[in-house]
Parts: C-alpha cells; structure tokens; sequence
C-alpha cells in the first residue's frame, strides 16, 4: 500500500467503458482544444502524468519525446497497443508521489484528470515541479467542487458540503473536487506563475448531450473557455503554468538511462542491467518488462 493511497486502474477497462462507449465524445473533444490552446507547439520532452491508455498522448505531436507515467501497468500495455513501440514513447509505471525522475528533466509536463484522485494533492504537485526545468510548462486539469451544478445543489439545500470554502471533497472514496483558489495557492507556493486558465465542459449535461449534435456542443465551448480567466463555475479547469527562471536547466544527455533516478533514495544515475535498472547507492532492483519501467515495488532478492 503507498502512501498517500493510489487510485490503481488495474485491469480496468476505463478507455472502452468511460471514453469509447461512454458518451465522453463531448468532454474528449473540449479537452483536444484547450490542450492544443495551452501547449507550446514544440518541446524536447513531455511528462505525461497519470497517461492512462494514451487517449491524450497523439496531442502531444511537438514534443520530441513523451513520458508516458502511470500507477496501472494494464493502462500503460493498452498505450503501448495504442501508440506503439518507438524511441519517441516512454512507458514507465510509477507513483505520483515518488516519481523516479532527476531533477528538471523536462520543459512540459502534463496532468489531466490525475489530480481528481490525489488524496495529497500538494505532494504531487510538488514532485512535478521538482521533474520540470526553469521556464518548464505544465498544464493540469482539475475538477471544479465550484461548478454551477454544486453550487444550485448547495443553495437548495440538497448538498451538505459548502462549493465555496477552500478545502477539496472527497464525494466518491479517492475521488477529490477541489477550489480553483486553492489550487492557484499551491502553485504559486511551488513557484509556478499561473498563465491561463480555461474553464471547460460548460455544457456537461446528459440532456443536452442528448438532443444537441456534439460538433455545436464542441465549438460553444471552446468559445467559453477563454472565460476561465475571469471565472471558474464549470466541473473542469485548465491551467497553465510556468516554472519560475531561478530554476533548474537540465543539462542531461539523450540517454534515457540518464532520466531516471532511485525513487526511494533519490541516488542517480541507475545501473542498466539485464532486465533491471539497479540503485548503486541502496541496491533496489527496479524492473523493466516488454518495454516498461516498473518504479512501482523494487524486485524482490
Ligand atoms: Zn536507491
């Protein structure tokens, strides 16, 4: 068990069931917008946090390589399927909150729908500032507790929990909505300097969804998203942020080896063995299997 707790998509069947055959056209095809709006259009090397099966990754075409990081080796193998094996993809099953990356790796990171299940959200973020160099973008979506649908529950009488105080909502176990204020605090805490936000699926309604075409559902809210700047009242927010200057420049190699670090004691660079990547310095085996780092549980022995 990790600690603070992971909510695992092992074995799931997420892509089919909630993004292929759940009615989600709607709410991908917003998210495809605001990312191609947020995203610089070239890099050298995206970390994609909590990539699941790869549903994002094809929008990420600028950037010379992409980490694709998830806790579910299952989500990461349907990615593989998905996007194949290439020197452009980089599969790596790990916990958000230990990632196993050197310091300012990467100039973009990316975390979309991952922080809706962090129990301890400032931890993770933390662990994405560390990963990302000085001037490093990183662009998370959230799920807004102050969204108009609480906010009517709240004044009604129908919901305990007040939309407007800081502190994020657990509805569903490890299911988290959180304040756009607080999450703004927390990366200005970290250093981050908020460029935009966009405030996204105005029209999450299963009714709507229902009797109105999904291409018109699509550009009307891709016309409202801009208002995220001035407000937030829709279930998801964008936002793009910029690590501060007096950062980290990584200066690394191409080498992946070079990429990784011991998440338990932090030691780098590991030793590349057969079918391992050891820590010299705590002597944790970490594996690699089909292609995928396992960051997750040393090996055993
Ligand atoms: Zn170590």
């Amino acid at each position: 068990m990790t600690n603070p707790p992971v909510c695992d998509y092992e074995g799931s069947d997420y892509q089919t069931s909630f993004w292929d055959k759940g009615g989600r056209e709607y709410e991908d095809r917003t998210e495809a917008i605001a990312l191609k709006r947020l995203l610089p259009k070239s890099g050298r090397i995206l970390l994609e946090l909590g990539a699941g099966a790869g549903r994002n990754t094809p929008r990420y075409v600028g950037f010379e390589r992409v980490v694709l990081l998830d806790y579910s080796r299952t989500q990461l193998e349907q990615a593989q399927q998905r996007l194949g094996n290439s020197d452009k993809y980089i599969y790596v099953a790990a916990d958000a909150y230990r990632l196993p990356f050197v310091d300012g790796l990467f100039d973009a990171a990316t975390m979309i729908r991952v922080l809706h299940h962090m129990a301890d959200a400032p931890k993770a973020l933390r662990q994405v500032k560390n990963v990302l160099e000085a001037n490093g973008i990183f662009i998370l979506e959230f799920a807004n507790k102050q969204n108009l649908k609480s906010i009517l529950r709240y004044l009604l009488g129908k919901q305990k929990w007040s939309p407007f105080t800081l502190e994020p909502v657990e509805f569903v176990e490890l299911n988290f909505d959180f304040h756009p204020k607080a999450v703004r605090n927390w990366l200005e805490e970290l250093g981050f300097t908020i460029e935009k936000a966009l405030a996204l699926s105005h029209f999450r309604v299963g009714f709507l969804k229902r009797i109105i075409p999904t291409s018109i559902l699509v550009f009307l809210d891709s016309l409202f998203q801009w208002t995220g700047a001035f407000w937030q009242f829709t279930p998801s927010v964008f936002m793009k942020a910029r690590v501060a200057q007096n950062g980290i420049l990584y200066h690394g190699q191409d080498n992946i080896l070079s990429y990784f670090k011991c998440p338990d004691c932090g030691h780098s660079p590991l030793a590349e063995k057969n079918n391992f990547l050891e820590c010299t310095n705590c002597k944790k085996k970490w594996g690699i299997k089909d292609g995928i780092y396992d960051f997750r549980e040393a090996l055993k022995g």
